[in-house]
This record gives C-alpha cells, structure tokens and sequence, in this order.
C-alpha cells in the first residue's frame, strides 16, 4: 500500500512538471545544438532573411553571444544556456545576433564597412538589434517579451554605461519594452510572462520609466491605455 501511494504521488508530481520540465530538459540536455539550429534557422527564415549562416554551440566558461564579422557564423556560449528556460528566451538571444547578421551584409565592401562601423558604434548597433530582434520574434511566432528576461538574467548593473561597449541592461530593456509598447501591445496585454519572477522584476525596476513611457504616449494620443 505505501509503496502504491508513493508510485500515485511521484505519478502526480511528475505529470505536473513535465512540460516545463520538457523544454528545459531539451535546452540544457545535449540536444541544444540542435535546438539552436531549428530555432535559428525558423526565425531566418520566417523573416525572408536571404543572408548565409550557421549556428555553433561552443564550451565556454562565460555567458555571450556574437555574430563572427568574417565568418559570419552565430556562435552561443554553452554557459549561457543555464540561464535560459524556454525556447523563447533561446529566441531571443539568436534574434538579437541574426539582426547583427543583416548588419553585417549590408553596406560597401560587402558589408566590411559595417563590420567596421558595429566596432566602433556599438552601443547605436545594440538598441537597433534588440528592436528588429522583437520583429523578428513575433514573426517566427516567439513571444518578444522573452527577450526582456533574457537581459534581466545574463546583464549585470554597474553605475556608469559611458566606458562599456554595450548599454546598460536596464536602458536596453526600457527601449525593448517601449517598442513592444507601441508596436505590439497586444503582447503586453495577453501576456503569458506576467506572473515569471524574472518579468515582474523588471516591471518593479522599471516602474518610474514606465509611468513616464505610459504619460508620454497618452499626451500624444486618445487610446485608452491599460496595459502597463
Ligand atoms: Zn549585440
């Protein structure tokens, strides 16, 4: 009888876990390579991209992503996929370079003009990647929020942004969410992310910039907002 209850109640308890369980599993597991290359390749083409890549999967100690100016390869750092619980917060990282991508195709010299102005601009390349990031997530059918979890988890806070190459997490999220905001607040509204732990941080950090985004768009329209 104990042993037939302890089956029932492990039964229960896995079943309840077993989707999220599922995807989690399939991101840290070792088929993550895998799931990188069919979630990389769903948003390119998805978005009609016309430009060559691949998608590699490389040992490392530190959390990053990058686009190769030469090669033009996607490469992800294994130890980021520890921070990561869906496919679309993997999304949302590959979005985000495959913008860099499209950049890197672009302009004279078959885009080597761009490599060179990504290098030296970078913090305009960052805000102009996250946004088209967002357009190609709703596109491929991933929800854009994702990629605000993502920078709340892997981007860290120091005082000052003027001496890094990238911007400060918190301004990237802000600029993310105001483009949701405005181009897709559908997303907002129906919201799968609003109860995850990661999100309602980042509504609780960003409340003050938030009300000032919501008063901004309000004197500038009659629609009736209620979605922050
Ligand atoms: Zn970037």
């Amino acid at each position: 009888m104990k042993k037939i209850l302890l089956t029932l109640t492990l039964i229960l308890i896995f079943s309840a876990n077993v989707a999220q369980a599922f995807e989690i599993d399939y991101l840290k597991g070792g088929k993550s390579e895998e799931l990188m290359q069919k979630v990389g390749y769903r948003i390119l083409n998805a978005n009609k991209i016309p430009y060559r890549t691949n998608f590699l999967l490389v040992k490392k100690s530190q959390i990053n992503a990058g686009t190769s100016c030469r090669t033009k390869s996607i490469v992800l750092y294994d130890t980021t996929l520890r921070y990561l619980n869906t496919e679309d917060e993997l999304a949302a990282i590959l979005a985000h370079e495959i913008s860099h991508l499209v950049d890197l195709n672009q302009g004279a010299f078959k885009g080597q003009f761009s490599c060179f102005t990504q290098s030296f601009a970078p913090k305009k390349y960052e805000f102009k990647a996250d946004k088209r990031a967002v357009d190609y997530l709703v596109n491929a059918g991933y929800h854009p929020v994702s990629e605000i979890i993502v920078l709340n988890k892997i981007t860290d806070q120091p005082r000052y942004d003027w001496y890094l190459s990238h911007p400060l997490g918190s301004k990237r999220m802000m600029a993310i969410y105001e483009y949701i905001y405005n181009k897709y607040p559908q997303y907002l509204v129906e919201n799968p992310y609003k109860d995850n732990a990661v999100y309602q941080n980042f509504l609780l950090t960003s409340r003050d910039n938030r009300k000032k985004l919501q008063e901004k768009v309000k004197a500038n329209s009659n629609k009736q907002i209620n979605y922050l």
